[in-house]
């Protein structure tokens, strides 16, 4: 007998992950898990959707947290002996008029954004069985031409960062240099822009890339998926409710994304707009429409 598929969102506790749970209890043949870093939010919100007469289960997981990580692979591995869907959709966001040091707000927006998704994903996707699918929440800020700081520094860094050889260590590197140059100031006389969000979400993106290349050379498992997902611009707390798409809205495509069918042609490591469509992460133009 086929084991019973297993599917996982991260920061399912509000906003679009909260929408992602609720559609993939609704449309996903298998089990789903809402995760959360805060025990309490993540169960009223398994709560709140067991009212709608949803089932997610319930499972901590900080992705900012290494101990944490590994609890929940662990857990995983013993329980379901392996995963079909992961959906990486925590993330923060500081605010416009945050008043904490530059330096500052890269250090956490990178370690959450860019590093806590590279970790679960590297405790993750070894679990991941074949038609697994790996949907990696990016933004529109996380489209290469977003990489616009000072030339010619800022195109060698899109080079870099769109090569077919880059591998996950330079891509960390190319993470870890914006951290010291936004704490040292020069971030952008070395092609860095000025948003911390921007430049994790970038990461997020190539690392998707990375991913897909490393499935599509993998023996030992086939039809394995990584696409990154524009959601649009959503009336969350993130953006402090001022995106005009409600979170049903928000997880259209990280849904579509999610749920692609077995054996599909395209998308395959491919940058998805929050309509469906495929964007060029390259050399855009990205849709008017956020
Ligand atoms: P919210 O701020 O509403 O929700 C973010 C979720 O991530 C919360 O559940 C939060 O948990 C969780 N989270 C944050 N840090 C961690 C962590 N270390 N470990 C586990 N969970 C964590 O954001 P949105 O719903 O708006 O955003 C969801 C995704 O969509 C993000 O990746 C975001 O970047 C992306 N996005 C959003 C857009 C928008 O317009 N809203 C536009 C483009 C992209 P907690 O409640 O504990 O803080």
């Amino acid at each position: 007998m086929a084991a019973v598929k297993v599917a996982v969102v991260t920061g399912g506790n509000k906003g679009i992950g909260y929408a992602i749970t609720q559609g993939l209890c609704d449309r996903y043949n298998g089990t789903v898990y809402l995760t959360a870093r805060d025990e309490n939010r993540g169960r009223e919100a398994v709560a709140k959707l067991n009212k709608l007469g949803f089932k997610p289960l319930f499972h901590q997981l900080d992705i900012e947290d290494q101990g944490s990580i590994n609890r929940f692979k662990r857990f995983i591995e013993e329980t379901h002996g392996g995963l079909d869907v992961l959906v990486n959709n925590a993330a923060i966001a500081y605010k416009n008029d945050a008043i904490d040091p530059f330096g500052k707000q890269a250090e956490d927006t990178i370690r959450i954004n860019f590093f806590g998704v590279l970790n679960t994903c590297r405790a993750l996707l070894p679990l991941m069985r074949s038609h697994g699918r790996v949907v990696n929440v990016s933004s529109s800020c996380g489209h290469l031409l977003r990489i616009n700081g000072q030339e010619p520094q800022a195109a060698e860094l899109r080079t870099k960062l769109s090569s077919p050889s880059l591998t996950e260590e330079e891509l960390c590197d190319i993470m870890r240099n914006f951290v010291k140059a936004a704490n040292a100031g020069n971030h952008y006389e070395l092609g860095y822009p000025n948003s911390c969000y921007v430049v994790s979400k970038v990461g997020v993106s190539a690392l998707s890339q990375i991913q897909q290349r490393t499935f599509d050379n993998d023996t030992s498992r086939v039809d394995m998926v990584v696409n990154h997902v524009h959601p649009g611009y959503v009336d969350t707390d993130m953006t402090s409710h001022k995106g005009p798409l409600t979170i049903e809205e928000g997880a259209v495509g990280p849904l579509y994304c999610a749920l692609l069918p077995p054996d599909v042609k395209e998308p395959r490591g491919q940058f998805i707009w929050k309509d469906c469509s495929i964007v060029d992460w390259v050399n855009g133009p990205t849709p008017s429409s956020v």
